[in-house]
């Protein structure tokens, strides 16, 4: 009686991007069964199925297989059908162990569907062998379900389908066609809001913290809201635990040409190899598909905020210049009055280049109370009236100021020599001690009123200057932060 197993294996990148492959589970028991009840003597076999899905080849823990393997040592299972050979082992060194030895011994029969072997047909000796197994391997290895994986990945990629497993953050796949990438609503802003804090020069590392402190999902925490369920705490396990914003996962927002709607391939591919190991390769055999899908980010956005990065790196003393890009001179200093998270000002481009900026509340839009609030530009307006009046003085009045200072000190200088004045006809008994004393008072009042006067003047020349547009230097000069509702600007906290 032939006890046939039947192996089936599918990974998890298999598993993630079945639309690809005809190697589904499936696939794999439909071209086995039809070999076997193709063949009168093994469609009498009894037929058990062991299975393993979401295993590698390489990787040592497969349920099904262990399973499988504990029948084959009690004698349960004399023959083994698979469809290819590295569905069953990766590993060609066990591989040819269990054909080369441990199968022939236990008296199993192997077939390999796919590698057109069947260790019925072996003749166990030397050489021959030999000869059979070496184009086996070859064979197996042109085999590998790997390859076969990226170049049907590498197709589907020229095509301009996006085809790896995750859409990158701020992107959905889309649901009438998996290979699409459609914008996520949801967390799109995020993104457009990171690349304008780094243009707006903050670290990664800064950039992190304001997206902690303002509660903005993470790309681990959207997915397992797309979800329903922590697709990477089983598949990442440690890589990507971080339920909070860490400085590299901003750089990896940041450095992601997806953003600007360019699809790039050929960055890295797994190694056929052992356990699949990640190569990376050079720029020049990138592949790049522009505007394969909708891009979040202008390219002079990201292009500006990869060179902040990059010059970032080269010399962390690199002191900011004022971003050509910067959606407002307002942008880092508005908060939201109701909740006091920072009001974000983001750039929406409309067909390409007209650009608008929103402002809104983050916090108050996922909190579903968001109020409507100012355009920036009467923010703009407002906050420039309001430094012009408080602090802005013209050439004249700055001449009036310093006249008036003069004629200050020169007046304290008068009043001190009078002072020495009424000591000496005091002394000399002109005038009464108590007559001196009211006099001297009198002058001491002048004088301290005068200096107050005179330092008055100074704070208000040194606080002052030209203000003739609104420019970041000079709102960060004068102004702390800005509190904003849907009534316009509730008030202004000054440096
Ligand atoms: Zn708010």
């Amino acid at each position: 009686m032939i006890n046939l197993a039947i192996y089936l294996r599918i990974s998890v990148l298999e598993k993630e991007n079945l639309s690809h492959t005809d190697d589904t589970i499936n696939s794999q028991r439909n071209i086995i069964k039809s070999f076997i009840f193709g063949d009168p003597e093994l469609k009498k076999a009894n037929i058990e199925e062991y299975i393993d899905e979401g295993y590698s080849g390489s990787t040592t823990s497969r349920p099904g297989l262990d399973k499988l393997l504990l029948k084959v040592k009690q004698g349960k299972v004399n023959c083994i059908i698979v469809k290819d050979m590295s569905r069953f082992m990766r590993n060609y060194i066990e591989m040819g162990d269990y054909l080369e030895n441990i199968f022939p011994f236990m008296g199993v029969r192997f077939i390999a569907i796919n590698d057109g072997y069947d260790s019925s047909n072996e003749v166990q000796n030397g050489t021959e062998l030999d000869i059979q197994f070496k184009n086996l391997l070859n064979d197996y290895y042109s085999r590998d379900i790997s390859e076969k994986m990226t170049t049907a990945l590498l197709v589907a990629k020229k095509q301009g389908k996006y085809t790896s497993g995750v859409p990158p953050y701020g992107y959905l796949k889309d649901p009438e066609d998996n290979y699409k990438l459609i914008v996520d609503g949801k967390v799109a802003d995020n993104v457009r809001y990171i690349f304008q804090l780094i243009i707006e020069g903050h670290s990664l590392n800064e950039t992190a913290k304001i997206l902690n402190n303002e509660g903005v999902i993470t790309a681990r925490a959207r997915r397992k809201e797309i979800k329903g369920y922590d697709s990477y705490a089983t598949r990442h396990e440690s890589t990507v635990e971080q339920t909070i914003w860490v400085a590299g996962m901003v750089r990896r927002i940041v450095n992601n040409e997806a953003y600007t709607g360019t699809f790039v391939f050929n960055k890295s591919t797994k190694s056929k190899l052992d356990g699949g190991k990640v190569i990376h390769h050079p720029e020049k055999d990138w592949v790049r598909v522009y505007d394969n899908h909708e891009p979040i980010v202008d390219k002079e956005i990201y292009d500006e905020a990869n060179r902040i990065l990059k010059s970032r790196k080269k010399n962390i003393k690199f002191k900011w210049g004022k971003s050509k890009y910067e959606n407002s001179p307002l942008a880092s200093f508005v908060r939201c009055n109701k909740c006091g998270y920072k009001i974000r000002f983001s750039k929406s481009t409309n067909g390409g280049k007209l650009t608008s900026i929103n402002v809104y509340c983050h916090h108050c839009r996922m909190l579903e109370q968001e109020e409507k609030l100012p355009h920036h530009k009467d923010l703009e307006r407002e906050v420039f009236e309001d430094l012009k009046s408080k602090f802005h003085i013209d050439k004249t009045e700055k001449e009036k100021l310093l006249a008036e200072q003069k004629e200050l000190y020169d007046k304290n200088d008068q009043l001190l020599k009078k002072k020495r004045l009424e000591f000496e006809n005091y002394k000399f008994g002109k005038i009464s001690r108590e007559d001196f004393m009211e006099i001297k008072n009198q002058i001491q009042d002048s004088e301290e009123e005068n200096k107050k006067r005179i330092q008055a003047i100074d704070e208000e020349l040194k606080q002052a200057g030209s203000i003739d547009s609104l420019t970041k230097d000079i709102v960060e000069k004068y102004i702390d932060r800005i509190y904003i509702s849907g009534k316009g600007i509730e008030r202004i906290e000054y440096q």
